[in-house]
């Protein structure tokens, strides 16, 4: 049989006509990753500048995480919770270790995790905090991005992912990010908060990164109310930031931390949430789980993925080439007016286009880009996010700069 190999119009014709348009994505069909590269089927490459979210930060299909997958599926897939397998248990171990807590409790999805964190947090509150029956909540922050479920969009304040999914989850109280004095507030005058949930760079919402000390003095607040610091790192975690975890730029350890996206590299769908006995334990057989949370793929996947991050210095290597990558395009803002400004943290930066959300400016630009051999989406309107895998060379960077000074100075 001969392979059936699809043009990108066909291949877009396809998804258009049988998938759900769940998605809005940019016009090209991608067949093969390599590193920072990926290629279309019609055989250009690109830089990807978007690493699926984040997931890709080890970079496409990293030869040791893919042989750790393989050996694995050859192996053993699945057990299911109901029986222990080799891999769990080494795994938890590593990620204890790695990231200095007492235990860890695997899920497939970033949602899942961040889900999986809040009944942890609302459990804690009525058999620790001692709250009353069903009054306990939890502060989360305006313009957070956690993810797709029904829980999770009732606290989202986007109107295209709450709009009549209805009726809400309650118990989520929403102040603004970066807001000490609203946080102080809320834990002040409300002995039902047993939770404070916030992602430590607002990725979605366009990078928006925090003022400094925001993070060290919300966890400060949080103990001094008895409140747990819930730190959503599915987008900023595993070295994005120039850290392992964007919460050490402040030296915070979170009460409960939520890992997704690049915990496997982009090779399989692998979350998690760590925390330390006293939270975790209120977690029972029964009370919580997931037919393939924990499976010995994901485990052996995720060990893999970390061990590059570590063995590669993946954190350094954003920390070094972020500096450069917003040194030489503020330089270029300020020059260039469609540019207003540059922001971020390690390789998780955005420009901001001077246009209002509604124009197309920014979805043109990526347009350019595109067809320039570099891939970025806008994040809001008139945002565009550039988060490249980590393992960039310098001189990789640097060429990509100019591909970007050049697409946007065409305009
Ligand atoms: C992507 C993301 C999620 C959701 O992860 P999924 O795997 O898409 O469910 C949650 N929180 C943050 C901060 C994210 O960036």
């Amino acid at each position: 049989m001969t392979e059936m190999k699809l043009s990108s119009a066909e291949a877009i014709e396809l998804e258009n006509k049988y998938g759900a348009h769940n998605y809005h994505p940019l016009p090209v069909v991608l067949n093969r990753g390599e590193g920072v590269y990926v290629w279309d089927v019609e055989g250009k490459r690109y830089f990807d500048f978007l690493s699926a979210y984040s997931a890709v930060n080890q970079g496409h299909c990293h030869p040791q995480i893919i042989n750790a997958l393989k050996k694995q599926a050859e192996t053993l897939t699945l057990t299911s919770r109901a029986f222990y397998n080799d891999q769990l248990g080494v795994y938890e171990k590593f990620m204890s270790e790695f990231f200095g807590f007492d235990k860890v409790l695997p899920m497939n999805t970033g949602a899942e995790a961040v889900e999986t964190a809040l009944k942890i947090c609302r459990k804690w509150g009525y058999e620790k905090k001692g709250i009353d029956e069903n009054q306990v909540e939890i502060v989360v922050c305006e313009n957070n991005f956690h993810g797709r479920t029904t829980t999770i969009i009732s606290f989202s304040n986007d109107p295209v992912a709450r709009k009549n999914f209805g009726p809400y989850t309650n118990g989520f109280v929403k102040i603004a990010y970066d807001d000490l004095t609203a946080l102080e507030d809320h834990l002040k005058n409300n002995p039902n908060i047993a939770g404070f949930l916030v992602e430590p760079i607002q990725g979605e919402a366009g990078v928006y990164v925090p003022s400094e000390g925001y993070l060290s003095k919300a966890k400060a607040l949080c103990e001094k109310y008895n409140v747990l610091f819930i730190a959503d790192e599915v987008q900023t975690g595993i070295a994005r930031t120039g850290k392992i975890l964007a919460v050490d730029h402040e030296n915070v350890k979170p009460d409960i931390l939520i890992l997704g996206k690049a915990l496997s590299g982009g090779a399989y769908p692998v979350s998690a949430v760590l925390a330390n006995d006293a939270i975790m334990e209120v977690i029972r057989p029964g009370n919580h789980g997931s037919t393939f949370g924990g499976n010995p793929i994901a485990a052996a996947v995720a060990v893999a993925a970390l061990k590059v991050v570590k063995e590669e210095n993946l954190a350094e290597n954003a920390e070094r080439l972020g500096r450069i990558f917003r040194a030489k395009l503020s330089a270029f803002a300020k020059e260039n007016s469609l540019v207003e400004l540059v922001r971020g943290k390690g390789l998780l930066n955005a420009i901001v286009i001077n246009s209002d959300e509604e124009s197309d400016t920014a979805w043109n630009i990526c347009l350019k880009l595109r067809d320039n051999g570099l891939l970025a989406k806008p994040t809001h309107g008139n945002i565009i996010r550039f988060a490249p895998p980590l393992v960039m060379t310098e001189s990789q960077l640097n060429e990509c700069i100019e591909i970007i000074i050049d697409s946007i100075s065409s305009f």
